[in-house]
């Protein structure tokens, strides 16, 4: 059950305490792939579970800007701070708790904010508020499926493609190769001494996304969708 599309008297008789909620970013992800990409991501991973699960479950609207500071150089970037994003998803994981859905996977398609994200969780659960735990799809998916992840890479641009293939456009791949960073950073003696992607990335990208495939992407969403359903099966039973 989605909430966005139920009347609250489906969510008053809705079986379950189990709820999903999606996290993204608004940021840059290259010439080629949107600036929703981490919105769109985390949003179909938590549908296409609410879909095969065998038991019923809620799925909360997306939080769809967050901790993306280090693309602000690039156009259309939205962020906001930390604190912010803490307070904001927790204090939304208070309000389903308070309906009863005390049983919560927070799915997070957005690097900057997976520290936030484990760290909010850790809170609620101890408040006792609700049992929340993160979810980030990249650090879950076979190591196999995410060769050269990157950022707006050929793994990203794979997710979108399987979602809506015409949120890409390929006829810039040689834009973002050319202007791609090896790595996420710049780092001398094991410090990182960049804090945005523009000082090491001039297209926004890590990794020439010319390799990406909408039938990849599948595969990716298809194994994030398992790991996910395994892990809200471990949180029901606790
Ligand atoms: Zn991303």
């Amino acid at each position: 059950m989605h909430l966005t599309e139920a009347t609250w008297t489906d969510v008053r008789d809705v079986d379950t305490d189990v709820a999903i909620l999606p996290v993204g970013s608004t940021e840059q992800h290259g010439p080629h792939a949107p600036l929703g990409t981490d919105a769109l991501s985390a949003a179909e991973i938590a549908a296409r579970a609410e879909e095969r699960a065998d038991e019923e479950l809620v799925v909360a609207p997306v939080v769809s800007v967050g901790v993306a500071e280090e693309h602000r150089h690039f156009d259309g970037t939205l962020w906001v701070s930390e604190d912010t994003f803490r307070a904001y998803v927790r204090e939304t994981i208070e309000s389903l708790a308070h309906h009863g859905f005390e049983r919560i996977a927070v799915v997070n398609g957005h690097g900057g904010n997976a520290a936030a994200v484990r760290e909010l969780c850790a809170r609620v659960t101890r408040d006792g508020t609700a049992y929340a735990v993160p979810y980030t799809w990249f650090d879950t998916v076979d190591s196999e499926l995410l060769a050269n992840l990157g950022h707006g890479g050929p793994i990203e641009t794979s997710v979108v493609q399987a979602i809506d293939a015409s949120l890409v456009h390929e006829d810039r791949f040689e834009e973002a190769a050319a202007g791609a960073g090896e790595r996420f950073g710049e780092w001398v003696s094991g410090v990182n001494i960049a804090y945005d992607f523009a000082e090491f990335a001039e297209s926004g990208n890590v990794k020439d996304p010319s390799d990406a495939s909408a039938e990849h992407g599948e595969a990716v969403l298809d194994d994030a969708v398992a790991k996910l359903l395994d892990l809200l099966d471990a949180i029901a039973d606790r």
